[in-house]
């Protein structure tokens, strides 16, 4: 199968090089030319499947230049028990009859980003081989929190890779400082930049637009490459987990196989949900997607009014991982809807970087309206929620799929559609600890207690097992202490990899 770009079709490349390259030249996103169907006759042999064999049947349809064989090798190597605290990979908790999360933080870094991040080091070292490349890659990230500890920990020790996170020094939570400065690993490497998401974002960029800089790596035997949510070998991975539910949903008696359902997605870059899209064209009977919103709620407006506009105040949430104005993979949806209109879609992109804002046509508009419904909740109502549910059915949610909870709320008050439906859960209470003690305790209840206070705190009041690998933080060695200025990202990449 040939990937094209959503800027422009004539552009076409194989799966490896997709991945390999992640971001088209012109600045399109690759898509694949046609979405693969999975039969139902395929699909009712699901259920009797383990995770990892649903994931290379889903995989093997948009990985074409890939055997069966290294398919596989991928998936077991991403999707181990070694990695993950459960057999089953993405469990389907029931909460009543309507409502049901598909866990997805039970990986290595207890948030949903494992589930593509874990998979992509393999995905990658198999597409650099098959594009002939002989250099080692280096994966250079700037993150808030999330992407870059589940990046160390997906790329850790991965033979012909080398990855450098950086972060704010301040901006990210203290665990999740933890979390990266305690990295282990032969080929990783953390550093804080003074200042805050955006300068070290712009540091890592600069160097990704340094061609002479680009030119002494190769020199050195080494290529950049980008680990980000646009990349195609990050998306695949999460079509794969709609279908697991609904195979586990079917498997449970909970559905009849054929049933239709609804997901709802607590969606920043929109790239969870938009998986969840690609699954229902691939053929997965899905009625409704809930795109959930915090305050920062470009994503509701432009579903429900179809004008895209980023001039916004930006807000800090206790959701931080949706606090996002630009959802990027929004962009392969428009090329979808729009019948895949690139030229349609470039003009969209080029009204964004000029002005902010964009508007779809009303055609296009009630094409997604038909299928997405949107709306956002406040942290205030997003703590009320955690509590509600904690109350009703002593279930802990995080942050992130409280909000995805409230504005399911929402959509069944204003339609009366009791559709069964699927919450993606994307992180474990435990990495947000701090905002779930005050929604379940009040502020008092985390008064003077540090991280690992509030872990145990967090554990009583759940009645929940700290994750193994929140709790081995404690004693884990700092291996970390680099602090740089936000101009010297390049000095500190060169001393890592020793080139000059
Ligand atoms: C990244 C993230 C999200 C948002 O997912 P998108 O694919 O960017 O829409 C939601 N919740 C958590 C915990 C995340 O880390």
């Amino acid at each position: 199968m040939q990937y094209q770009s959503t800027r422009d079709k004539s552009i076409n490349v194989s799966a490896a090089e997709a991945i390999k390259t992640g971001l088209s030249k012109e600045g399109g996103l690759f898509v694949p030319k046609e979405i693969p169907q999975i039969p139902l006759s395929q699909l009712r042999a699901f259920p009797k499947m383990s995770y990892n064999e649903r994931a290379v049947a889903v995989l093997s349809n948009f990985l074409t230049d890939f055997s069966d064989e290294e398919i596989a090798e991928c998936v077991n190597a991403a999707y181990s028990k070694e990695k993950f605290e459960t057999d089953t990979i993405a469990p389907v908790y029931k909460l009543n009859d309507t409502h049901y999360f598909l866990e997805l933080w039970h990986g290595p870094t207890c948030a949903f980003k494992d589930m593509a991040l874990q998979i992509l080091p393999h995905l990658l070292t198999k597409s650099i081989a098959k594009c002939n490349s002989t250099e080692e890659c280096v994966i250079l990230v700037a993150t808030s929190g999330d992407t870059g500890k589940a990046a160390l920990e997906g790329f850790k020790d991965v033979r012909g890779t080398r990855i450098f996170v950086f972060y704010p020094e301040k901006g990210v939570s203290e665990i999740q400082k933890l979390q990266m400065i305690t990295q282990e690993g032969n080929n990783v490497g953390v550093a804080a930049v003074e200042g805050n998401f955006d300068d070290a974002q712009t540091g890592v960029k600069k160097i990704f637009t340094d061609e002479d800089y680009k030119s002494l790596l190769k020199a050195n035997g080494f290529a950049l490459s980008s680990a980000n949510s646009i990349n195609w070998g990050r998306l695949v991975p999460q079509i794969v987990y709609y279908f697991s539910a609904y195979a586990d949903l079917v498997k449970n008696k909970e559905i009849e196989f054929g049933d239709k359902i609804n997901f709802a997605v607590p969606t920043g870059n929109f790239g969870n949900i938009l998986a969840g899209y690609y699954a229902m064209k691939m053929g997965l009977p899905v009625n409704k997607f809930i795109c959930a919103s915090n305050e920062n709620n470009v994503l509701t407006e432009f579903i429900n009014t179809g004008v895209y506009d980023r001039n916004r105040k930006f807000h800090t949430t206790i959701s931080p991982s949706m606090d996002i104005l630009v959802s990027s993979n929004l962009e392969r949806l428009l090329f979808d809807i729009t019948g895949t209109d690139d030229n349609k879609v470039a003009g969209y992109m080029a009204a964004l970087m000029r002005d902010g804002k964009y508007e779809v046509s009303a055609a296009d508009k009630e094409k997604i309206q038909s299928l997405f419904y949107a709306a956002s909740c406040s942290d205030e109502e997003t703590q009320k929620t955690i509590a509600a549910v904690h109350k009703q059915y002593a279930y802990v949610m995080d942050t992130h799929t409280a909000v995805a909870k409230n504005v399911c709320d929402q959509y069944i008050a204003e339609t009366g559609d009791m559709t069964k439906t699927v919450i993606a859960s994307t992180a474990s209470p435990f990495k947000f600890n701090q905002s779930v003690l005050i929604a379940l305790e009040g502020l008092a209840s985390v008064a003077g207690k540090d991280e690992f206070a509030l872990l145990d705190a967090l554990s009583e009041t759940s009645d929940m097992p700290i994750p193994a690998s929140l709790s081995a933080l404690k004693t884990k060695p700092k291996l970390f202490n680099i602090k740089c200025e936000k101009t010297q990202l390049k000095q500190v990449v060169s001393e890592f990899l020793q080139v000059e």
